[in-house]
């Protein structure tokens, strides 16, 4: 069996200067590993560099007509929508994604574009008192060149939830994708060819460089993956003090409070830490149980039930909720977080395994018994890993729930409305869901964490739009003229 289902190899390659290499990104499917799903070289930083010079020739017309970038988007979403099972079946091969999450994303990639084609004609400015007869206005207009560096486990949705409301705003993208989701990320660039005028939407595929030298050409810069590249990026960036926004990890915790209906609370829990194997930023990591240890016996109960309930299978049947994991690194770092758990005294509730099949295939693991502070407490694993601690009273849990680097979101279930909203408000994450799942919320609200697990601006809606512009101030004198 391979140890990876995608690599990277550095080769010569005749007719290049004797010190280039190209670097080969070659992506296969994660629960079919011999299933190549994409070949091809990596952009050296040159050829990103020319790439980037294309898309800002071709922003100054594409930035001058909004009329024309409205009809464009709406047109982009029409021909997402006539490849909708096309593309969900992609997303299913490439990225080992239920088939009915996949449609999901679909959907809520259709409706980004849809909402950012309306978008496109809103009012971009204000008109402001002057202090002397005349006119002053304030407008937004594009930076220029977005780039922007994307994860695959949202091979479709993340593409298209940055770079709709940058080309609604006039800007040209071009996408640094993940090389685990290039497949994915070519599919989108040939439908948007279409759709959209030359060079306005363009992929670099690559590693770490070819994204550098994205941010080292680009007049804007959004990124989402993990906190350990997110620090790297908006390092870049800044250091050519260029608008940046980073979207990062999570170790989101859920607060179950004593009255929380326990079957309706570890369902949602359940899937919302092991839904598409855990591999969400918005994955419940961390299951806090109010009460005492008859309490905490009796919600892990029920969250063993549910757990055992979402068997591994292939993502491509109806019905399935958790497939693989993305590669065999991702399944080795889950299998030593297992290991590691039990190690420092922890004890697996449920899971843990590997599934002795092909692909790359683990048993959801529930876990308790560590320390709120516990490294495996408080870092990503981004698999389907969740622990699962006991705490005496509503402020523990608050404490528990805050303990951490991250703030991307949180959950709490119970049924005392007052109870609730004190938790939510007391929680210190950019995202609240109350009595229901962490995982997902809706596409035209803002979207964004706290701490470590957000830079900059929020997401989605219109603060994207106002992250994707900048505000120019014009000043029209009047009244300086005598007139008989
Ligand atoms: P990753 O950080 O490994 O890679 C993200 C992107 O950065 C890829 O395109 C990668 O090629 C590129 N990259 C890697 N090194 C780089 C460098 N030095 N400079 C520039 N670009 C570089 O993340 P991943 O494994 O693709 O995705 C999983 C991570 O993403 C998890 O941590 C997850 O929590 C996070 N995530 C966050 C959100 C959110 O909105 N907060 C959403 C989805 C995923």
């Amino acid at each position: 069996m391979a140890t990876r289902s995608k690599r990277s190899i550095s080769r010569r390659v005749p007719g290049l200067e004797r010190h280039e290499v190209t670097t080969q990104i070659v992506s296969t499917s994660p629960q079919a590993p011999s299933d190549l799903i994409y070949e091809t070289a990596a952009l050296t930083p040159g050829q990103v560099a020319a790439a980037v010079a294309l898309a800002r020739s071709a922003q100054r017309e594409w930035g001058s007509n909004a009329f024309a970038r409205a009809n464009a988007l709406r047109e982009s979403a029409n021909a997402l929508r006539a490849k909708s099972a096309e593309a969900a079946a992609l997303i299913v091969r490439e990225v080992g994604k239920p088939i009915i999450e996949a449609r999901g994303e679909i959907a809520r990639a259709i409706a980004i574009l849809d909402y950012y084609a309306q978008a496109a004609l809103d009012p971009i400015g204000e008109v402001i008192p002057p202090s002397v007869p005349g006119v002053l206005l304030s407008t937004r207009q594009a930076h220029g060149v977005a780039g922007l560096i994307t994860p695959w486990n949202f091979p479709i949705a993340i593409p298209i939830w940055k770079a709709a409301p940058a080309l609604a705003m006039g800007n040209a993208v071009v996408i640094k994708p993940s090389e685990y989701a290039i497949g994915c990320a070519r599919f989108l660039e040939e439908l948007l060819a279409t759709t959209l005028p030359a060079n306005i939407f363009t992929v670099v595929s690559g590693l770490a460089e070819t994204g550098q030298a994205l941010i080292a050409n680009s007049d804007v810069v959004s990124f989402t993956g993990s906190v350990g590249v997110g620090g790297k990026v908006v390092a870049a960036a800044a250091g050519r003090g260029i608008p940046v926004q980073a979207e990062m990890g999570g170790q989101n915790p859920a607060i179950v409070l004593p009255d929380a209906d326990l079957q309706l609370a570890s369902t949602h829990l359940a899937q919302a830490a092991m839904g598409f194997a855990g591999q969400k930023c918005t994955a419940t990591r961390r299951i806090i149980v109010v009460g005492d240890i008859a309490r905490l016996n009796e919600v892990s109960e029920a969250l063993v039930a549910a757990v055992e309930s979402l068997s591994p299978a292939d993502p491509s049947q109806e019905g399935v909720v958790v497939g693989p994991l993305i590669n065999s690194g991702a399944r080795e770092k889950f299998v030593a977080a297992a290991q590691q758990a039990t190690a420092a005294g922890g004890k697996l509730l449920t899971g843990g395994k590997v599934l002795e099949r092909d692909g790359w295939f683990v048993t959801p693991a529930l876990f308790t018994g560590l320390e709120a502070d516990h490294k495996l407490m408080t870092e990503e694993t981004f698999a389907p890993f969740t622990g699962v601690i006991g705490v005496r009273d509503v402020a523990t849990a608050i404490e528990v729930g805050n303990s951490i680097r991250f703030g991307l979101t949180a959950s709490v279930h119970g049924r005392d409305l007052e109870a609730l909203l004190r938790v939510a408000r007391e929680l210190q994450t950019g995202m609240v869901k109350i009595n229901t799942p962490t995982a997902g919320v809706d596409f035209h609200a803002p979207f964004g964490g706290t701490k470590d697990s957000s830079y900059g601006q929020r997401e989605q809606g219109k603060d994207a739009l106002r992250f994707y512009s900048i505000t120019r101030t014009i000043t029209i004198g009047a009244g300086t003229r005598m007139f008989e």
